[in-house]
Parts: structure tokens; sequence; C-alpha cells
């Protein structure tokens, strides 16, 4: 005879708060109660009494939203001045290490998700489901050309349709989750040109064909008007910065606005950075912010598909935790509503990256990914800032 084993269910956790968020409406629900399974939000519920089989942690008078997704990170790159020195001078170890360093600054901050759209030699692919851990949707070095942006990453590939076909399956073999190709040069690299593409249409679209064809999504750089028509005309799902930059300001033809909206092409906006005394972004970068701003706020109207990123790890003025600020710049500047901007950086970041079935919501189903702040970050987005509790698929971060 076998005697019968009961299994005795973990108990339940219970996060009371005043308010919450869900990631997608712009109403906030009163008097929440989220239950929590383990990793999972099983019931968001709001007025009801606590279930006698869980633990309850009661927030008072805090919001609870989403544990926020920044669409846009490297976690290799330290937010020191010179984060491309300090990771040249790092063996994959010491990287590794300040990538771990990288990420629980992060979650510290509240960011549960992030997308690293480069690193070196794939190191980010190793320290997805790693405790403590932001989740990590990860595209490993960049591709790029000889000496073109970010080829210290060690993402060169030769800029023909042969050349980067073999890039994306190299990548796609080691598990990238995501291809970012660098279509036009950036700031990080000297020698490369913000205002000149890298790649042909042709090379482009072989790249796109070829990541299509192993399930991947493609993500490009794309500062330079021609490197934007580009990756538009390639099938680019996403591209990041769309600055319009030109060699001596901005260009956003009202074709291309239109075009990118019609398209669907989601546009990474590049938002969000901590003021930090005495230090600036490059005159280049200043002279040229209000009509960046002005142009994201055109294809925004055009109906594109607009979403935020940082660019956390480049500069002192990103660091990791940084996409706190980036809604109050979405409000402030690009002029969307605050529950628009949160949900900028919760549900629709999620769902660019991926993840729209498990993060960027309060729902059940989904991670129980949540930040409490004190406040109600709908009426003053500066709440973000006063942090409550940060919990990461259901744990606790410590702060
Ligand atoms: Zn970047």
């Amino acid at each position: 005879m076998t005697t019968p084993t009961v299994t005795e269910r973990g108990r339940l956790t219970a996060l009371r708060a005043a308010w919450l968020f869900d990631g997608t409406s712009s109403a906030l629900v009163r008097d929440p109660l989220v239950l929590i399974d383990g990793g999972a939000i099983v019931a968001v519920d709001s007025g009801v009494p606590t279930p006698e089989d869980a633990d309850v942690t009661d927030l008072g008078g805090a919001t609870l939203l989403p544990g926020l997704v920044d669409t846009h990170v490297h976690l290799a790159f330290d937010a020191s001045p010179d984060p491309v020195g300090h990771l040249a001078s790092q063996n994959d170890d010491e990287a590794r290490d300040a990538m771990i360093r990288a990420g629980q600054t992060a979650l510290r901050g509240g960011v549960t998700t992030v997308r690293d759209l480069g690193d070196r030699d794939y190191l980010s692919l190793g320290l997805r489901g790693r405790p403590g851990m932001p989740a990590i949707v990860a595209a490993g070095p960049p591709i790029t050309t000889p000496g073109g942006h970010c080829h210290y990453l060690g993402g060169v590939a030769e800029p023909t349709a042969k050349g980067v076909r073999a890039a994306v399956r190299e990548h796609a073999e080691r598990g990238a989750d995501v291809i970012k190709i660098m279509a036009s040069g950036g700031t990080l690299t000297p020698g490369t040109h913000q205002h000149v593409p890298q790649f042909t249409l042709g090379v482009l679209r072989a790249a796109v064909d070829e990541a299509h064809r192993h399930g991947l999504k493609v993500t490009a750089h794309a500062h330079a008007v021609g490197a934007i028509a580009d990756a538009v005309a390639a099938g680019a799902d996403g591209m990041e910065h769309v600055s319009f930059w030109t060699e001596d300001s901005v260009d956003a033809p009202p074709y291309l606005i239109r075009l990118i909206a019609d398209r669907g092409t989601v546009v990474g906006a590049t938002v969000g950075l901590v003021p930090v005394p005495g230090l600036k972004p490059p005159p280049e970068v200043i002279a040229r912010v209000p009509l960046m701003i002005a142009n994201l706020r055109r294809l925004y109207e055009a109906g594109a598909r607009l979403v935020a990123g940082t660019d956390a790890g480049i500069a002192p003025i990103k660091p990791h935790d940084v996409l706190r600020y980036s809604p109050a710049m979405l409000h402030g500047e690009l002029g969307l509503s605050p529950a628009e901007a949160l949900r900028m950086v919760t549900s629709a970041a999620a769902e660019t990256i991926g993840l729209g079935h498990r993060k960027g919501r309060i729902a059940p189903g989904f991670d129980a990914d949540i930040l409490a702040v004190d406040g109600d970050p709908v009426a003053d987005l500066a709440a973000l800032h006063r942090i409550r509790a940060v919990y990461a698929g259901g744990t606790t971060v410590p702060r």
C-alpha cells in the first residue's frame, strides 16, 4: 500500500497599496490587491479582503506599477566617461562581473526587463535567467562593417549580402533573441559618422531576410536620413535613435515620416538622462535635440509606433537605472500624456521586445515584476524616483 502524499501548495503573496497602474489603462485602480504565486501574478482585485492563505505586504500609500522595461541598453558599458576604454581593458570574466553589477543597478531602479542591443562576445546571452538580474532580451554583438560603429564589440561582417547573412546565422546559432544592425555610424566610434549609412539597401535587405528566416526580429541603429530610409525599405522591424542626422543638422522629410508610420516600423526614441552637475551632452547633440524632439513628435502624430529606450551605459548621464527619467521627457517634451508615457516604458516596451505576453502589465498570468512608488505617477511622474519596493519574478529586490 502506498501512502498518499499531500503536496503542500506554497502560500500566496498578497500586495496591497493605495493605487495601481496596470500598464495599459489610463485610470488607476484604487485599493488594489495583487496575488502572487511564486513568480506569477494570479489575481488582481480592488477593495476586497486578503485571502487567508496569503502573506500580506501592505505598501500603504504607494502606487503599484509594472516593473519597467528598457528596450535599449548596453550592460557591457559602465556609464563612466569612457565606457569603451573600460570595456576594452576588461577580460570576459571582468566584463561579465561588471554587467552583473549593471543589471543589479537597473533592477534596484525598478527596471525589471532590459533588451541589450549590443554586448561584447555574446556575454549578455549567458546572463539570461540569472537570479538577481533583470530579464534580458539579448542581441549579442551588433552587426557592423569593418571599422564601423561599435566594431570593437566583435560583430564585424563583410558588408555584402553573403557577409551579413553569415553574421545573422552566427547570431541565430549562438541563441541571440534579436538582431541589431548598425545602419549608420555613431558617436561612440571615432572614424564613423552619424550622417553616413554603413550598408547598402541590398545588404540591409539580406540581413533582414536572413533574420526573419530564423524567426528573429531586426532593429537598426539609424541616425542618417539615408540609413533610416534604407532600414524602412529593407523591412527592419524597428529602428533605434531615428534622429534624421545630417552633416550639419537634422532633416526629416515628410514622405519618410509618413512611410515609417505606414509601415509600422518601431521607432526606438532615445529618451531619458540623469542630470549630472557639470555634464552635458556634446554640443553637436545639444544643437540638434530640439529638432529631434520635434521630429519624434511628428512621428507620434503621424501614428508611428513610438517606444522608449535609453541607451543605458553609454555615458555618465545614462546609468543603468536611467529609464525612470524617460516618462517625464516623453510627457514634458513630446507632449504624451503621463499614462501614455508610462505605457511606453511598460506594456508597449514589453510588446516591442517580444515579451508582451509576460511583461509590462499587472494582470493575471503575467510575471510578478512590480514596482511600488510613493505617490501617484500619473499625476506626478517624479513619483517614479520615490521607490518603495521592487519585485522581480515575485522576489523582493534588496535595496
Ligand atoms: Zn545603443
